[in-house]
């Protein structure tokens, strides 16, 4: 068992070695699907077989050079946001524009991922293509009106990714899509697969090439082949991805388009979100129209739903595949998590028709905690809880683990602003803002001298320093990771004239690397590693220091939870106490 923090140094690298839960059957099997070239902005895959093709690699480790050493830079990186969405087969033709209402879910999920994104529709199964644009930037300047005219389609993926994981290769957007014998299969997926190093070696092993250092091009190979116990006339995709979900338990949400299918999958951890929401008919007050939906939506987050004019049915279960037709939406299958020995369930029928018995055994889930404290927009709902809730609670338990004697609550704008208020609530003592945030500062790059370096926080933030001179500032921030706006930011509001600056987290200290998609940065340069927790506030320049403990923040997400039918809940909290939801050996 080699240690786990010696040799992950970036996601999904190939230099990991993972060899938990491999199942050689699954790269055994016949039919791996060649890899479209996705270089091209529209790809045709007509009378494609299936083929090994192989293409040069590019570098999953090459880290971004964005933000290097710049402080301001985002320092948890959420990778990905993705949408599938499925007209119903009695909607109206030119009722509703799939790759338009899929645009709109991606600019709502924009905050997951800004630098590159991917459309791909699909005509139908009698359509031997799939219709597809991507490109590099945010959602509104990769596709204009001509693109999206292009994307013809009842049903389509969407996928925004941030590309620290991968590299800024274009050849790692996403969606990605290969031939099949059965026709063109497209996936999108956020997360990482915990073993991907493993299955990678695996299916080259296996003399099939790998075009990218993606883990949807792992993934869309690995549902190219026919499970173990082998098809009939046609592929079950039902089983297909079942097969995949047992060979890689953790850490993904996933869309796969497939012939006239949509498939939403979450793994047995649900430890990414992933809902289903319903397209709903809109500027009409019949009832009956009211009833009957227009299609069907997936998404990374229910915020999506409203720009799309969709309604949250419910979110996928963990381990739960989902499926959308022009018919409607079915559970197919929950997926145990591992240890557990719980019979194959197979649930079709209404969505919320599903297998108890299943979800209930094994060891608890683990959604990702760090969705609740920083990743998911405020008016995401996750378990039957609005983020924005969780993040106010948060900071009500800060208050009251960590009170100070001070004149005025403050925000690092703008995701700490809910902790702040619940911070101010508790306590009684005035919410102000001292910080004005300019949202026009654009990417970040390699500061190239000292003085740049030193004037980053001062370009992303103003200071209100009427609001906060000669008085006693507790300043809320959401999480503090290497520490590196901290200090700087302390530095201006002294400057502006604060008598007493206070610094309250509303999350516990970071302190271990993820394996679960997000980009954490190594032990040694995460704040919390680097001094005892006493010697925290001298060292940023605070006059007192404090983090909520792990235990708040599970009270604190706890609280709100809203789940039908006894559905077990639990969370990652690996960064922050270094229990991973599996086993992993390495
Ligand atoms: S380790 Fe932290 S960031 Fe990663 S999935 Fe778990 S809670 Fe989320």
């Amino acid at each position: 068992m080699r240690s786990l923090f010696t040799t992950r140094t970036c996601r999904g690298s190939p230099s990991t070695s993972c060899t938990a839960f491999v199942l050689p059957s699954m790269i055994n099997a016949p039919g791996l699907g060649s890899a479209v070239g996705n270089t091209s902005v529209e790809s045709d895959v007509a009378g494609v077989e299936e083929t090994q093709g192989v293409m040069a690699a590019s570098s999953k480790d090459a880290e971004g050079e964005a933000g290097v050493n710049d402080p301001t830079t985002a320092e948890l990186r959420e990778a990905c946001g993705v949408i599938g969405c499925m007209l119903a087969r009695s909607t109206p033709d030119g009722m509703v524009n799939v790759a338009r209402m899929i645009y709109l879910g991606l600019v709502a999920l924009q905050h997951r991922g800004q630098e590159s994104a991917g459309i791909v529709t699909s005509e139908g199964p009698a359509s031997t293509h799939f219709n597809y644009q991507k490109g590099d930037g945010l959602v509104a300047a990769i596709f204009t009106d001509e693109k999206l005219n292009k994307l013809k389609g009842d049903m389509g993926l969407g996928h925004s990714r941030y590309s620290t994981a991968g590299g800024r290769d274009p050849t790692n957007t996403q969606p990605f899509m290969v031939h099949t014998r059965h026709g063109p299969l497209a996936t999108a997926h956020n997360g990482e697969l915990i073993n991907a190093g493993a299955l990678r070696k695996a299916i080259m092993d296996r003399g099939v090439g790998l075009s990218t250092l993606s883990d949807s091009e792992l993934i869309t190979q690995m549902l190219s082949q026919a499970p173990p116990r082998g098809e009939k006339a046609k592929p079950d995709w039902g089983a297909r991805i079942r097969h995949l979900i047992e060979a890689t338990p953790t850490a993904y949400s996933l869309v796969v388009m497939q012939e006239d299918k949509i498939y939403g999958v979450r793994d047995p951890f649900g430890n990414r979100p992933l809902s289903i929401g319903r397209l709903m008919p809109l500027g009409t007050a019949n009832e009956e129209d009211q009833r009957k939906p227009l299609g069907w939506v997936f998404s990374s987050e229910s915020c999506a739903f409203q720009s799309m004019g969709a309604t949250l049915m419910r979110e996928v279960y963990p381990g739960e595949i989902v499926e959308l037709s022009p018919d409607g939406v079915r559970s197919l299958d929950i997926v145990p998590r591992p240890k557990s020995t719980a019979p194959h369930s197979n649930a079709h029928g209404d969505p919320d028709d599903i297998d108890h018995e299943t979800i209930l055994l094994g060891p608890p889930p683990a959604f990702c905690i760090f969705e609740y404290v920083y990743f998911a927009r405020a008016d995401s709902v996750f378990e039957g809880q609005q983020v924005y809730s969780v993040r106010q609670r948060c900071g009500r338990q800060l208050a009251i683990e960590s009170p100070v004697d001070a004149d005025i609550i403050s925000t690092v704008p703008e995701s700490a602003t809910p902790a702040a208020l619940g911070f101010s609530l508790e306590s009684g003592i005035p919410y102000i803002e001292v910080l004005c945030k300019n949202r026009y500062v654009g990417r970040s790059f390699i500061q190239p001298d000292t003085r740049s370096r030193q004037l980053a926080v001062a370009k992303k933030f103003g200071v209100l320093s009427e609001n906060l001179m000669g008085r006693r500032v507790v300043l809320v921030d959401d999480s503090i990771v290497r520490g590196t706006t901290v200090g700087p930011i302390i530095q201006l509001l002294r400057q502006a004239g604060a008598k007493e600056v206070h610094i309250r987290v509303a999350s516990p200290p970071l302190k271990h690397p993820c394996y679960m998609g997000i980009n954490i940065p190594t032990r040694g340069e995460l704040l919390a590693n680097q001094k005892p927790l006493e010697e925290l506030a001298s060292y940023v320049g605070a006059d007192s220091l404090a983090y909520l403990s792990i235990e708040g923040l599970r009270k604190a997400v706890r609280q709100g939870i809203v789940l039908k039918n006894n559905i077990p809940t639990g969370h990652c909290t690996a960064c922050l106490d270094g229990n991973y939801p599996v086993n992993l050996e390495w």
